[in-house]
C-alpha cells in the first residue's frame, strides 16, 4: 500500500505541476502560441505525465502515442504528421533517473527554436516548482496518472478512462480492494468497469437500495463515502465511495470495496486526495465523450436529413436511418417492420408488419397503434427490444424494431435520438407515400384523358372496342379483354374487339354472371374466380367485371380476366371502373352513330340499300375483285298503277319488288334503290352469263308474284378486270340503261343483256 500511495503520489505532483504551469501561463500568455499540443514530462523511455493544452486535435494525439508506442527521447525532436514533438532535459541526472519536459504541437521544424525556448522558459517556472520532488528512481514511477493515460492511449474518454483506471489500480491492488466505476443513467448507476470478482447483477446496474440517489442527497462530504455494503464483491464488505461531478449533475462514481472497515477508512485517507485530483479529468473525459457523442448523432441526424430533403427515393432514406443506427449502436439489430410493401434497396432490413393477425407482434403492434416507443423486456431470452413508431404528421407508416441485448440501458436522452431517426423515416415515408399517391392518381387522369380523346376520335364502334381492349391489356395487364353489349329485346351480344377467349361457347358459360351483373348492376371484383360458384370462366382466377352505364341505362358490360389469382388490385379496379365510366358515353356515341350510318345507307320505304352505298360497294368490288353483274329494273307501266289503284298501293308494290329482288340474291349481292321505282342489284364476281340468269329470275318472280300484278323490265351489264374500258361504275351504269331502255323498246317484262 505504501508503494502504491508513492506512487500515486508522485504521478499527481506531477500532473499538479503542469496542470498548474498551464493554466498559469495560459493567462500570462506563454502559451498563447498552443493551439493545439499536448505538454509531458517523460523519463528516457516513458510517459509520465500529459497535460493538453487547447483544443486538441487528433493528429496531436497520434503524434504522442507515436512517440509513446514507437521511439524514445532520444529520437526528438522530430515530425510525426503534422505535428512536432520536442523536449528538453528537465531535471539533472543520468540515465534513466534524467527526466524530460516535452510538447507535441501542430507545426513544423521551422518553429523549433521558437518552442524550445519556451520550453525552456516553462522548464525553469517547472523547477522552481519541483525542487522538492526527485526523479531518481525509475521504480516509483511505476503507476502514475501517466499510466493511466497511456493504458486509455491518451484519449480523455470516460470509458477508455474508466477502464484503464480500474486495470491499472486493480494492478496494484490485487486481492486487497475491488474496484467499480459506475455511470449513472437517468436513476440508475450502471456499472461501465469493474476489477475481477465483481459479481454481475443482472442488468449491471448497482441496485439502487444498497446506492441511491439517497445516498447522494444526504452526504456530508461529496467526494467520498465510507459504506457499508456487502454487495459488489464477495468478503469485501466496505465501500468507499467517490462522486464524479460535473458543475450540473452527479454522472457517475467509483466504488473501492475492501475487507475491513480500518483498511477503507485508511485507504480514504491516504489516497481519496489523489483519487479528488484525478476526478477532473474523468470529468473531462465524460463532457469530451458526451459533447463528441452529440456531435456524432448531431452529424448522422444531419445527414439522414440532408438525405430525407435531396431524395424521393425512400429506400435511400430508410438505410441512411438504418447505417446511422448502425454508427451509434454497433450491437444493436435493427429491423424495419413497414405496414406497405416498399421498394428499398437491398441490404435494408425489412420486414412486412403483421397487424390484427395472431403471427403479429403484439408490442409492435401496440407501438403502431398508439404511435408511442414501447420498451419490452423478455427476460428468458435475455433482450431487450425497443419498438419505435415511424411516424409521419398524417399516421404512423411502420415501426422501427431495435434489439439489444438486456444489460444495455438506454438513458431517454437516447430513445429520444432514436425517436427523432425514426420520426425522420416516417415523414420520408408519408412523403414518398403522398408523392407515389399524386404519381399514380395523375397517370390514371392521363389514362382516362387519354382513352377518352382516343374514343372521341374513333367513332366507329369496333374501333372504340379496339382500343379499350388495348388500353385495358396495357395498363392492367389482363390477359382477356370482353365487352358484351345488352340489347333492347334483353338478350346480350359479345361485341368485335373483345379478346381471343370471349366467343359465343364462352358466353353461354358466362350467362348466369352476366345476368347477375345485369340485375345487380354493381361492378365486381373476383380475387379467385376458381373458389367461385357463381362465375364459370375456363382456367381465369382473377376478373373483373364492370357494367357500362350511360344516364341510369345499362348498356353493357365489361369483363377483364387474369390467370393467375388476386392479379388486379383493387387500385385497378377502381380505376377500370373510372375509365369504363368515362368511356362509356363514348361508346353510345359510337353506337348511336353506327345506326345512324346504317339508316342513311338504307333506303326508308325498302329497306334496300341507297344509290350511294351502291355505288362504293361497285367501286370496291372493282379494286377487289376480277368481275361482276349489274341490273337495273324499272317498273312496267307504274304510272298507270298509281293511277288505277293509288299512291299508297303503288309504294306497297315497290315494297313488294324489292323483297323479291333480296329473295333472289346471295347474302354478299347489294339490292338498292335507285330512285322511283327504278331498282338496282350488284352481283360481285359473277359472271355475266349467271347474272343474266338471275337477272331473268328476278323478272319472272316479280310477274308472278306481285299483287296486283306488275311486271319488270331489267337491263344488264358486266364488267372485268382485263377489260379496262369497262371499268368504271359509271360505264356500268350507262350499259345497263341502254339494256334497259331496249327492254322497254321491245315489249317490256323482260331482261336485256347490253355488252360493249
Ligand atoms: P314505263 O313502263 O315506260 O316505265 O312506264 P311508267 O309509267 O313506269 O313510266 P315512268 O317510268 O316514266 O313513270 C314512273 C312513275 O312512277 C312516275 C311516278 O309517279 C311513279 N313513281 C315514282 N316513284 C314512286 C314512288 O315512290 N311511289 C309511287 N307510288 N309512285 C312512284
Ligand atoms: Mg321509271
Ligand atoms: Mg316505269
Amino acid at each position: 500500500m505504501d508503494n502504491l500511495l508513492n506512487d500515486l503520489n508522485v504521478s499527481r505532483k506531477c500532473f499538479e505541476l503542469l496542470d498548474g504551469l498551464v493554466n498559469e501561463e495560459k493567462n500570462s500568455g506563454l502559451l498563447m502560441e498552443f493551439e493545439s499540443a499536448i505538454l509531458f514530462l517523460a523519463t528516457v523511455d516513458k510517459v509520465l505525465v500529459i497535460k493538453e493544452v487547447g483544443l486538441t486535435q487528433s493528429s496531436v494525439t497520434e503524434a504522442m502515442e507515436y512517440l509513446q508506442r514507437q521511439v524514445t527521447i532520444d529520437a526528438t525532436p522530430f515530425c510525426f504528421q503534422d505535428c512536432l514533438v520536442i523536449t528538453i532535459p528537465f531535471t539533472k541526472g543520468q540515465g534513466k533517473g534524467l527526466c524530460y519536459l516535452g510538447v507535441v504541437v501542430q507545426s513544423d521544424m521551422s518553429n523549433i527554436e521558437l518552442y524550445r525556448s519556451l520550453l525552456v522558459e516553462l522548464c525553469e517556472k517547472l523547477i522552481k516548482e519541483a525542487e522538492f520532488m526527485s526523479f531518481e528512481s525509475q521504480d516509483v514511477l511505476e503507476v502514475s496518472v501517466g499510466d493511466i493515460l497511456k493504458n486509455a492511449s491518451y484519449e480523455i474518454e470516460f470509458r477508455k478512462l474508466s477502464h484503464s483506471f480500474v486495470r491499472t489500480l486493480s494492478g496494484i491492488i490485487k486481492n486487497r480492494s475491488g474496484i467499480v466505476i459506475c455511470e449513472r443513467i437517468d436513476s440508475d448507476f450502471i456499472v461501465i468497469s469493474s476489477s475481477e470478482g465483481f459479481e454481475r447483477k443482472q442488468s449491471s446496474s448497482v441496485a439502487p437500495e444498497h446506492f441511491s440517489n439517497d445516498v447522494l442527497s444526504e452526504r456530508s462530504d461529496r467526494d467520498r463515502f465510507l459504506y457499508e455494503g456487502a454487495l459488489f464483491f464477495k468478503e469485501l464488505k466496505w465501500n468507499v465511495i467517490t462522486i464524479f461531478e460535473n458543475p450540473s449533475e452527479v454522472f457517475g462514481c467509483i466504488i473501492f470495496s475492501f475487507a475491513t472497515k480500518n483498511e477503507a477508512t485508511s485507504f480514504l485517507k491516504q489516497t481519496g486526495r489523489w483519487v479528488k485530483d484525478f476526478l477532473p479529468l474523468f470529468s473531462k473525459g465524460y463532457h469530451q465523450e458526451k459533447v463528441r457523442n452529440e456531435g456524432r448523432r448531431r452529424d448522422l441526424l444531419l445527414q439522414v436529413t440532408k438525405k430525407f430533403h435531396s431524395t424521393m427515393n425512400i429506400g435511400e432514406v430508410l438505410g441512411e436511418i438504418i447505417y446511422a443506427l448502425e454508427q451509434v449502436y454497433p450491437s444493436f439489430q435493427v429491423n424495419l417492420l413497414l405496414s406497405h410493401e416498399w421498394e428499398v434497396k437491398e441490404g435494408v432490413p425489412i420486414k412486412q408488419l403483421m397487424y390484427g393477425s395472431d403471427s403479429g407482434n403484439r408490442t409492435a403492434e401496440h407501438a403502431y397503434l398508439t404511435g408511442l416507443i414501447q420498451i419490452e423486456r423478455i427476460e428468458s431470452k435475455d433482450k431487450v427490444t425497443l419498438y419505435a413508431p415511424l411516424r409521419g404528421k398524417q399516421g404512423v407508416y411502420g415501426v422501427m424494431e431495435i434489439q439489444a441485448s438486456a444489460d444495455v440501458r438506454l438513458p431517454k436522452h437516447e430513445i429520444d435520438f432514436i425517436e427523432m431517426l425514426a420520426d425522420t423515416g416516417g415523414n420520408a415515408l408519408e412523403n414518398a407515400e403522398l408523392y407515389q399517391q399524386s404519381r399514380k392518381l395523375i397517370h390514371d387522369l392521363q389514362l382516362i384523358n387519354q382513352t377518352s380523346h382516343q374514343l372521341n376520335l374513333n367513332l366507329r364502334l369496333a374501333d372504340t372496342i379496339n382500343f379499350m381492349t388495348e388500353q385495358i391489356i396495357n395498363s392492367f395487364e389482363a390477359e382477356q379483354v370482353g365487352f358484351i353489349l345488352f340489347q333492347s329485346n334483353g338478350e346480350f351480344v359479345l361485341l368485335e374487339g373483345s379478346t381471343s377467349f370471349f366467343t359465343k361457347e364462352s358466353l353461354e358459360d358466362l350467362e348466369p354472371f352476366i345476368r347477375k351483373v345485369k340485375r345487380e348492376k354493381d361492378p365486381i371484383y373476383i380475387g379467385d374466380a376458381q373458389l367461385h360458384d357463381e362465375i364459370k370462366i375456363n382456367n381465369y382466377h382473377s376478373v373483373l367485371a364492370v357494367p357500362m352505364i350511360q344516364s341510369t341505362e345499362l348498356k353493357g358490360l365489361v369483363i377483364a380476366a387474369h390467370s393467375e389469382p388476386y392479379h388486379f388490385t383493387f387500385d385497378s379496379f377502381k380505376l377500370l371502373q373510372s375509365l369504363i365510366h368515362h368511356s362509356t358515353l363514348a361508346f353510345t356515341n359510337s353506337m348511336l352513330h353506327e345506326e345512324l350510318e346504317k339508316l342513311v345507307i338504307t333506303d326508308h320505304l325498302t329497306r334496300l340499300y341507297s344509290r350511294n352505298h351502291l355505288d362504293e360497294k361497285i367501286q370496291e368490288s372493282m379494286m377487289r375483285d376480277v368481275e361482276g353483274t349489274f341490273l337495273l329494273l324499272d317498273i312496267d307501266n307504274f304510272k298507270q298503277i298509281n293511277d288505277t289503284f293509288g299512291h299508297q298501293v303503288g309504294d306497297d308494290i315497290i315494297i313488294q319488288v324489292a323483297n323479291i329482288m333480296k329473295k333472289n340474291i346471295r347474302e354478299e349481292d347489294i339490292a338498292a334503290r335507285w330512285g322511283g321505282e327504278e331498282l338496282a342489284i350488284y352481283l360481285p364476281k359473277v359472271d355475266v352469263y349467271t347474272g343474266f340468269s338471275i337477272a331473268e329470275r328476278v323478272v319472272k318472280a316479280v310477274a308472278i308474284e306481285t299483287s296486283p300484278r306488275v311486271t319488270v323490265s331489267c337491263g344488264v351489264s358486266h364488267w372485268q378486270s382485263h377489260d379496262l374500258d369497262s371499268l368504271s361504275s359509271k360505264t356500268l351504269f350507262n350499259l345497263a340503261d341502254q339494256g334497259l331502255y331496249v327492254a322497254k323498246e321491245t315489249g317490256k317484262n323482260k331482261a336485256v343483256l347490253q355488252l360493249r
